[in-house]
């Protein structure tokens, strides 16, 4: 079995989801006491938060990479960045280290080629959706369709990721909102909606709407007991 590295941290809410995730995985894939065999390093996303929200994002890179490289130092065979925004200086991570990184915006395509979809909602945080590391990947490398909220409901998505599902705070009247918004991406031809922050999980689960829910979290925790497990 490979080692998986793991950079998180941001929030680490969302990295215990990635750490049970993927050893639920391995523990279905291989069974018995079988767990993942996982360098993780946890940043201080205090500090991280501030320079990304000032849009200093090379001092961001600067940050994971080395993180990155501490990661690849003790022995871990491959990266997963565990939050779908630091994906925008995904291509600086990647050129400070040996190891592969598995791009979340990848193993999320990969799912929704494989299922068909051609047309797809984008939750996120602001970066995210407005950015085109993100979008541009899922269109010019898997031809999908990318929709994205009108601009107040942007604003209302990134506002609950990060005064809400970042500090650990659930509350119904947000999980109402992002419910509704899920609705607007599916009457403008959405067939499924990304839930392209890695908290976003924590809020809104498939069983609350009936709009296909494509959870980026699950599915790069997957790809990556897809990766380890299969040599
Ligand atoms: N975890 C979030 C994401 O998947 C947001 C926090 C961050 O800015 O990294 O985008």
């Amino acid at each position: 079995m490979k080692t998986i590295g793991l950079l998180g941290g941001m929030s680490w809410e969302s990295t215990l989801t990635y750490y049970r995730a993927i050893n639920q995985g391995v523990k279905n894939a291989l069974g018995g006491f079988h767990s993942a065999k996982i360098v993780l390093y946890s940043v201080d996303f205090g500090p991280i938060e501030k320079k990304m929200q000032a849009g200093d994002w090379a001092e961001v890179a600067a940050i994971l990479s080395d993180a990155a490289r501490r990661i690849q130092a003790a022995g871990a065979d491959f990266l997963l960045i565990c939050t779908n925004t630091m994906h925008n200086v995904a291509p600086k991570i990647e050129a400070a280290i040996d190891i592969p990184l598995l791009h979340i915006a990848d193993a999320t395509a990969s799912v929704l080629v494989k299922d068909n979809i051609k047309s797809v909602g984008l939750l996120g945080t602001a970066f995210t959706m407005e950015q085109a590391f993100y979008k541009k990947r899922l269109t010019d490398l898997y031809g999908l369709q990318v929709l994205v909220p009108g601009e107040k409901d942007r604003q209302t998505v990134h506002k609950i990721i990060f005064e809400e599902l970042c500090l650990g705070r659930i509350e119904p009247a947000s999980k109402a909102a992002y419910l509704g918004i899920i609705d607007d991406l599916a009457d403008r031809g959405a067939e499924a909606v990304i839930l392209g922050c890695t908290e976003i999980g924590m809020l809104i689960q498939q069983e609350d709407t009936p709009v296909k829910l494509v959870d980026t979290t699950v599915i790069h925790a997957q790809e990556a007991v897809a990766y380890a497990t299969i040599s």
